[in-house]
């Protein structure tokens, strides 16, 4: 059945069950209103206490934003390097750091914690997020404008840098009698390599110490959002605003990630061409991170092991060159994603030169085959956010372990993968993949600390909702 119709008609819910603000231009950003037509229906309705959450922030962010007269004068306390007052206005600085995917996820992490803390999100552009994303907030732009002061220090922040809040708390500098006043900014590294100190960032404790600093600046590569669960200040309103813990990043997501122009034609060209007429759509992200150039037999042995015996594609008749079916006979498009073209052909091959046994008509497609990750090139980042959108588009999605590009795809398409386990000594495992516990994105370096205790804990073990992942024994994800 084709439920889409291309003519100019209105989508059901193309607020996306009050997600989204109506009041946005259409034509400078077609895809937030268009997003609807192409997805089924939300699986789960946002809380009424998100979405005023949400409107609650759009007018902070509003009257805090760039340029605004809070945003001019907190921002003198910046420039005078002195924190003086308490200020109406508080930032979040995200700096724009790592793969596309990984800065997807860092972001709603941390619009969410930008929530929870009454802070404004500003976004550091970098190279390219203006290229990729639609603001998300209506009428005072998320982008940190250009002339920041401390903008052009980004690059150089790690733990070493005097405001480094990890730094600070190792060195003392804190409870040192030259800090009667507070610092006007703080640095929050939360990059994979972070130390003891800087996860102290995860103790209720620091976090009220926290809250009396205007500006915070963070980088990390990390969907963190996990562990924010665990901090007792935050757990009452976290349960509030998401009721299906596993719905968070799908939520800030779809609320968050809108294709540009640019992006959107992309997305909607080749899902038009390739993907609309299928009965059925299924994405299959192949991410491997060995070393070596692919494509490696074992991967595509276990990519075809995880699809016939979960069932999502049908096997080949070995035997009969033709299996004569009459009549409509059931389609099925497979999008395949990967830096390399060959599993993708291999995959293609194996059904044209074969029939299915259930005589099934299956089209396999992949965008684009990149070869090597090239972040900082403007077309390579267009297709990486269109492909990992058009995934998010299927009805059944195959991810591979480890990749924050899978993890965005199934999270804003609201579907349980399942997750190809990691391969080892180029062999493929065997169970080849599971069924992911829920739609979120596993947090791959989480603090393992029981701030209160002071000792080391298993935070996969403290609460039913926050559990180690599939795909990565010391991960933690909401379920
Ligand atoms: P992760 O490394 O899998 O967690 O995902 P990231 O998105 O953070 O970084 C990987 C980057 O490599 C992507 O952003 C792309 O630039 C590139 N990349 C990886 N896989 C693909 C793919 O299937 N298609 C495209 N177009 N790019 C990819």
């Amino acid at each position: 059945e084709d439920n889409l119709s291309w003519s100019a008609e209105e989508p059901k819910d193309k607020l996306l069950g009050g997600l989204l603000d109506a009041g946005f231009n259409e034509r400078s950003c077609f895809s937030r209103y268009q997003s609807a037509l192409y997805r089924k229906e939300l699986l789960h309705k946002p809380s009424s206490y998100l979405l005023s959450k949400l409107r609650n922030y759009e007018a902070l962010h509003k009257r805090c934003g760039p340029y605004t007269e809070s945003y001019n004068r907190t921002l003198k306390q910046l420039q005078l390097g002195q924190h003086m007052e308490q200020s109406d206005c508080n930032y979040l600085v995200w700096i724009s750091f790592s793969g596309l995917g990984n800065r997807i996820l860092t972001l709603a992490s941390a619009f969410l914690y930008a929530i929870l803390t009454n802070r404004v999100l500003l976004v550091d552009p970098g190279a390219d997020m203006p290229d990729l994303f639609c603001e998300p907030f209506p009428e005072v732009s998320w982008l940190l404008p250009l002339d920041f002061p401390l903008k052009n220090q980004f690059n150089s922040f790690d733990q070493k840098s005097p405001f480094c809040y990890g730094k600070m708390l190792k060195n003392k500098t804190l409870t040192d009698s030259s800090w009667s006043i507070l610092p006007p900014y703080v640095y929050l590294h939360l990059v994979h390599d972070y130390d003891d100190h800087d996860k102290m960032f995860f103790c209720n404790q620091d976090q009220s110490f926290l809250q009396k600093i205007p500006w915070l600046i963070i980088k990390t590569d990390n969907y963190f959002v996990p562990s924010l669960f665990l901090i007792p200040s935050f757990e009452q309103e976290l349960s509030n605003l998401f009721p299906v813990k596993g719905t968070v990043f799908h939520f800030l997501g779809r609320y968050l990630f809108h294709p540009t122009n640019a992006v959107w034609g992309l997305i909607t060209r080749y899902y038009q061409a390739y993907l609309a007429k299928a009965d059925e759509r299924i994405g299959i992200q192949i991410r491997v991170f060995d070393t070596g150039i692919g494509p490696f037999q074992h991967v595509l042995d276990q990519i075809i092991a995880c699809t016939m015996k979960e069932n999502l594609l049908p096997e080949i008749n070995m035997g009969e060159p033709v299996v004569s079916s009459y009549g409509h006979q059931k389609s099925k498009a497979v999008l395949m994603t990967s830096l390399s073209a060959g599993y993708f052909e291999k995959v293609r091959n194996m059904y044209w030169e074969h029939p299915t046994v259930t005589g099934e008509v299956i089209g396999v497609y992949q965008p684009s085959h990149e070869e090597y990750q090239q972040t900082e090139k403007q077309n390579h980042n267009r297709k990486a956010w269109a492909e990992m959108y058009l995934l998010s588009l299927t009805d059944v999605l195959v991810t591979s372990s480890w990749s924050t590009f899978g993890y965005v795809a199934q999270g804003l398409g609201g579907l349980k993968p399942w997750i190809l386990y990691k391969p080892e000594n180029q062999t493929a495992p065997d169970p080849p993949c599971r069924r992911a516990m829920s739609m979120e994105p596993c947090f791959h370096a989480p603090p393992f600390y029981d701030c209160k205790a002071k000792k080391g804990v298993d935070t996969g073990a403290l609460v039913p909702h926050v559990r180690h992942c599939e795909d990565m024994s010391w991960g933690l994800k909401l379920v």
